[in-house]
């Protein structure tokens, strides 16, 4: 129970702890916070479009599980509904990916979700909001993956935004289950062999795949996992090669794109398994997209270590806070 809440939060104490450094240069981040990044959360807690839009995320699964069985029938209503609140939202300030206020404005005019989507996009705002389709209790691995991978169509049309999501969703879920940090790299890595020419149709539908120079669904979503085994592929090695007090964008990637988002958090837990602020410190103290980095990892940590994971004061200074508390206990 405490693991969901400390997920939940974990991954808005990320998005606020990254939210400033997101556009520093690494020097800069270091100069003002010190080797191992940023350790307190800001005297207000504000999150930015990460946090927002993996509330959007929970609000749509919390009401897609009201009314089972989960599918993508049900769930993409819910998803449009939430994607075009959040556009609208006055609060939507907090420097928005270019992909998801396209598509979300599309969505916004009634246009088929794979039609609204922006194709050639597999930009980090596909998996760094995708937390709760991993956390919700009670679902299978296919319709978490399923689920995973339409919240993330319906922004970021690319193949490895898909893949990438399902990843996100899988590594959270299985971590709240009980798999040790040190395991979880090979563990998806197998995850992008076993499923490299599986297209989730009764997801995604027939036409998302439909693109120019792909013969075949199983063709474009294998450029996606192989995308992901590629950056995946010898991250435990970085470990002992970049180490604790370097950029932890040497070791997976910037993080702009989705597979980079994910193994560069993956990474800074590799490199703080025991210690889920550390680890957090260091995703925020990275070169690239510091704040979806920071997110992912924290969402990450929080899942392995518990409510304990975090500072107890940050709980009451984090901005939404009631909607993390409420999804926390409904998952819990
Ligand atoms: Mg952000």
């Amino acid at each position: 129970m405490t693991k969901v809440k400390a997920a939940l939060f974990g991954l808005a104490f990320g998005d606020a702890l990254g939210a400033p450094t997101e556009f520093m240069r690494y020097e800069e981040i270091i100069e003002r916070y010190g080797e191992r990044g940023p350790r307190d959360l800001p005297p207000r807690g504000l999150v930015t479009d990460d946090t927002q839009m993996t509330l959007a995320v929970a609000s749509s699964l919390v009401d897609a599980l009201a009314h089972p069985p989960l599918t993508a029938h049900a769930l993409e209503p819910l998803l449009r509904d939430r994607f075009v609140v959040w556009l609208a939202d006055p609060e939507n300030n907090r420097a928005p990916g270019n992909t998801c206020l396209a598509a979300c404005a599309a969505l916004r005019e009634g246009r088929p979700w794979w039609k609204a989507t922006v194709h050639g996009s597999k930009g980090c705002g596909a998996n760094m909001r995708v937390a709760p389709m991993g956390l919700a209790p009670g679902l299978t691995d296919d319709e978490r993956a399923g689920a995973a991978q339409l919240q993330a169509a319906m922004t970021h049309g690319h193949p490895t935004g898909l893949a990438a999501s399902e990843l996100s969703a899988l590594a959270v879920r299985w971590l709240l289950d009980g798999l040790p940090v040190a395991e979880l790299p090979a563990a998806l890595r197998a995850r992008c062999e076993s499923q490299r020419e599986v297209y989730r149709t009764d997801w995604l539908g027939d036409d998302l795949w439909r693109r120019p120079m792909v013969d075949s669904p199983s063709q474009f979503i294998a450029t996606g996992w192989d995308e992901c085994l590629s950056v995946l592929t010898g991250l435990e090695d970085q470990v002992r090669y970049v180490g604790p007090d370097a950029d932890p964008c040497v070791a997976g990637g910037a993080g702009w794109v989705a597979e980079e988002a994910l193994a560069t958090a993956l990474y800074c837990l590799l490199l703080f398994p025991d210690s889920p602020l550390d680890a957090v410190a260091r995703a925020a103290a990275s070169s690239g997209d510091s704040d979806s980095i920071a997110s992912l990892a924290g969402g990450m940590a929080g899942a392995v270590h518990g409510v304990d994971a975090w500072p107890a004061d940050w709980y009451g200074r984090i901005e939404y806070r009631d909607d993390l508390n409420r999804y926390a206990a409904a998952w819990s």
